[in-house]
């Protein structure tokens, strides 16, 4: 194909990437463009619950747990499939029901044109309010499909830098000093380490991972701290023992004290819990200093990028994290990567049933696969 046909076809300077893409046998190659030109047929989509095995019980300041409800979406069109995932974790309000139930009223087969991205995306958000995972999960699968349909990775339509992808962290959560010197010694391939806190033994956990390792730690307290004191001189020990900002330290309710802290902190404070979608970003900004993005609360990658732009605008600091999730939904919030300060993208590590190989970590980087779409290919044992 030449240059300027690709161009006319996709809108995208993108011709000098093709004759550079190296081709393995049996998966999907950038720089295969499926579809253009003879684009018929309407959008299909189809969708299956499905539990996530956690290799660890994953303990927080309110919650452990041993598996997480995802429902996997696929969004077929012209013989292309593009693949979605909606996590749940509890402490956000969807689940397999909920998810099942808004993805039974989405009707895609009245969409023709799967490049009609914000039409599409603001019919699927006007058929109910919230049901931000299950948004995702379709946004997630369109960005695949048409990412697969242009043959190149989304990275390279947002004319990011596959190079710049940040260090991503691998979460310790609360446990026994015992515990969290075996994971910590686990994760010893782990340039950053992100340790959960806000029981009774926030001293011991970073002592602890301090006695196997000396790498940067983000901290998360998932709003476990109530003393804005306590939390500030905490700030202060997480500081001078290789902290790098800390997460959700207080109830988000408590804006006053959450204010008054990132003031004082020695470490950037960046919020959570406190924030789900766009509209959420504006109230931020003189209470935290940075934000955590996630595909799941913010409803996909479409959302992210508006709220990245936004949030820079704003002089924040940028997180960009996941829940547990397969290699789908990470690989997809992997994308966005080059654009933020710190990546926690280590959902599909913490699972041990995943049904796809996409990004991966190399040498402690987020190393994004060059292949088409959100660059993930479905593991052979368990299609959909
Ligand atoms: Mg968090």
């Amino acid at each position: 194909m030449k240059k300027r046909d690709f161009i006319k076809i996709g809108g995208l300077a993108a011709g000098a990437m093709i004759a550079g893409c190296k081709s393995t046998a049996g998966e999907p190659v950038a720089g295969t463009i499926r579809g253009a030109g003879k684009r018929g047929g309407s959008l299909k989509l189809s969708y299956r619950p499905y539990e996530l095995q956690l290799r660890h019980v994953f303990t927080v300041a309110a919650s452990s747990r041993t598996t997480t409800p995802v429902v996997l979406t696929t969004i077929e069109y012209d013989g292309v499939k593009g693949f979605g995932e909606a996590s749940m974790p509890p402490y956000l309000g969807e689940s397999h029901e909920s998810v099942l139930s808004f993805l039974s009223k989405v009707n895609l087969e009245q969409f023709s044109d799967p490049f009609m991205r914000e039409d599409i995306l603001a019919y699927i958000d006007g058929i109910m309010p919230g049901n931000h995972a299950a948004k995702a999960s379709l946004d997630i699968a369109l960005h695949d499909l048409t990412g697969k349909l242009l043959g190149q990775p989304w990275f390279r339509l947002w004319g990011l830098d596959p190079q710049k992808t940040p260090v991503t962290s691998f979460t310790i959560g609360i446990d026994t000093a015992d515990v969290v010197r075996e994971k910590t010694l686990e994760a010893s391939a782990f340039k950053l380490l992100k340790i959960k806190m806000g029981r009774d033994n926030d001293r011991e956990m970073i002592d602890t991972v301090r006695s196997v390792t000396g790498v940067p730690v983000f901290v998360d307290v998932n709003q476990g701290w109530k003393d804005r004191n306590y939390a500030l001189e905490m700030a202060h020990y997480i500081s001078e023992r290789g902290g790098v900002f800390i997460e959700q330290p207080m109830p988000k309710e408590q804006l006053d004290d959450i204010a008054w802290l990132t003031e004082r902190s020695p470490l950037p404070i960046l919020a959570d819990e406190a924030l789900q979608t766009v509209d959420d970003l504006l109230p931020m900004k003189g209470i935290y200093s940075g934000i955590n993005i996630k595909l799941m609360k913010c409803g996909g990658m479409d959302a992210a990028y508006k709220m990245i732009t936004m949030a820079r605008q704003m002089g924040m600091k940028i997180l960009i994290g996941c829940m547990t999730e397969t290699s789908c939904a990470v690989s997809a919030a992997a994308q966005l990567s080059p654009l933020v300060d710190w990546a926690d993208l280590d959902g599909n590590l913490l699972i041990s049933n995943d049904v796809y190989d996409g990004m991966t970590v190399v040498d402690g980087r987020v190393t994004l696969p060059d292949r088409p779409g959100i660059g993930i290919i479905e593991k052979k044992s368990d299609n959909l």
